[in-house]
């Protein structure tokens, strides 16, 4: 008996965004509709886990109860408490990996400690790999003699404000069969030209898979399968720079993992102490960021594209974040707080990662005085600026040569703002702020 239980309290200070929660009401009922083509169905409960498992179970005559393992530190704590209150009432209790090709505790290093950096924990992540055996699907699947009762979807009350996710809705098909078409789209591609159009935002050049693993509605090991399939991995540059790619994301579960603090505070301690500025200072700027009215033509065309798909290209992700913790110095976790709501595919793992990396508080940081350039980034990787006019229309008649910069004094476009910061004094204020805690 498939069972879902709606339980954010137990995810703490990060359960589901807005975005998020619009995409997992369609992978819900996808996923019960799924079900139903092979005799079975999708039982959803409200409420705390424990108590509402014991009494399906106890309804059912269920003694066993399987689950993958999820890996934030909240539900660790969960799930930890769930194995022993199930085991307490006489149920089998068993979790698996499912979510990650390795999990946290398999590549660690000589002395038995995590990896701080990605570029060892990815040569013993190669060295361990083994293409994942793939299973048939069950044709049918038998479910209990009578089902017991549970709430409706909608009771869930999952779905946010209509006007606003009609827009991110035309972008995406949440659940399995939306992730397969997305995987079966993507392994030529994969081979022929990802490594270099993951880099270019106006370009289709990545698989778009985050959403789809994230929710678990297709696996790491399926996506790896279909990539080996296509050809030896890691053979062939392609596909072994996507799967170096993966293994970022398992990477980050990995750090998460490890450091369950990290969500909230920096890798590197000695960030505690850096001098941001304060939310009555930069309450203006943030909201600028957050509406895409910064007058940076490349980082407004990033958070324009989140606001109307739920999702940004990485590269721009990285930009955008540069820029507010840079340029603008707003704390990283205002940012990933933006993301995390606004992402279809908001993970913590990834999200926090992506920020402290960017920040250059996490591992394997971007040394601190590498501040993104919005004008030079958009010259090299949307070189015609085509990512631009798709997401600043208002800017599509500039010249390519002028389309990244930021209006001139004087110039006016239509209502596009004048930038709210000057690049090359805020790089240098950033560069002072770093020297404060630079030898902390
Ligand atoms: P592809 O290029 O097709 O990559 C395949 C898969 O590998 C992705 O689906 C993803 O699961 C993983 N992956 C790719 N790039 C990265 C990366 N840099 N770090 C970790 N995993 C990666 N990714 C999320 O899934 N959720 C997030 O909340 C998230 N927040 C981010 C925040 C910031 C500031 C930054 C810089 C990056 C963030 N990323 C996040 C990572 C990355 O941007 C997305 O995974 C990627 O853009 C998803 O698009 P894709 O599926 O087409 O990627």
């Amino acid at each position: 008996m498939p069972v879902y239980v709606d339980d954010p309290e137990a995810e703490g200070a990060w359960s589901a965004g807005a975005a998020s929660r619009w995409w997992l009401h369609h992978s819900l009922a996808s996923l019960d509709g799924r079900l139903r083509e092979r005799g079975s169905r999708l039982v959803i409960a409200r409420g705390e886990s424990g108590s509402e498992l014991v009494r399906l179970a106890s309804e059912t005559g269920a003694g066993s109860v399987y689950w993958n393992r999820l890996y934030e530190p909240a539900l660790v704590a969960r799930d930890t408490a769930l194995k022993q209150r199930l085991t307490d009432c006489g149920l089998r209790a068993r979790s698996c990996k499912g979510a990650l090709l390795f999990e946290p505790w398999e590549i660690l290093k000589g002395d038995g400690s995590p990896y701080g950096v990605f570029t060892p924990y990815w040569k013993q992540w190669q060295k361990n790999w083994r293409p994942p055996e793939s299973h048939p699907e069950p044709e049918q699947l038998r479910g209990p003699e009578s089902w017991p009762a549970g709430v409706s979807l909608d009771e869930l009350v999952l779905l946010p404000r209509q006007d606003w996710v009609s827009s991110i809705a035309c972008h995406w098909q949440p659940g399995e069969l939306g992730a397969r078409q997305r995987l079966d789209a993507f392994v030529d591609l994969a081979a022929s030209s990802y490594r270099e159009g993951r880099d270019l935002p106006g370009c289709d050049g990545t698989s778009r898979l985050s959403a789809h693993l994230h929710f678990g509605e297709i696996s790491p090991g399926r996506v790896a399968s279909a990539l080996n399939e296509a050809g030896d991995l890691p053979a062939g540059e392609g596909r072994l720079a996507f799967l170096r790619e993966m293994a970022w994301r398992e990477f980050s579960t990995y750090l998460l993992y490890h450091h369950p603090h990290l969500a909230n505070k920096p890798l590197q301690e000695r960030y505690l102490a850096f001098p941001w500025r304060e939310p009555g200072d930069y309450a203006d700027d943030l909201k600028a960021w957050k509406r895409g009215r910064t007058g940076l033509p490349l980082v407004d065309a990033g958070m324009r594209q989140l606001w109307q798909t739920g999702w940004m290209h990485n590269r721009v992700r990285m930009i955008v974040a540069s820029f507010l913790t840079k340029n603008l110095l707003i704390p990283w976790q205002e940012g990933a707080r933006w993301f995390w709501d606004a992402l279809v595919d908001a993970d913590l793992g990834n999200n926090t990662q992506g920020w402290q990396w960017t920040a250059g508080c996490g591992a394997d940081a971007a040394p601190y005085f590498r501040i993104f350039n919005p004008v030079l980034q958009g010259r090299k990787f949307d070189p015609d600026g085509d990512y631009v006019r798709r997401w600043c229309p208002e800017l599509a008649q500039r010249p390519a040569s002028r389309i990244h910069h930021p209006l001139r004094q004087g110039e006016s476009v239509g209502d596009y703002p004048r930038p709210i910061v000057d690049l090359m004094g805020s790089r240098e204020r950033a560069l002072e702020a770093y020297t404060t805690i630079r030898n902390s």
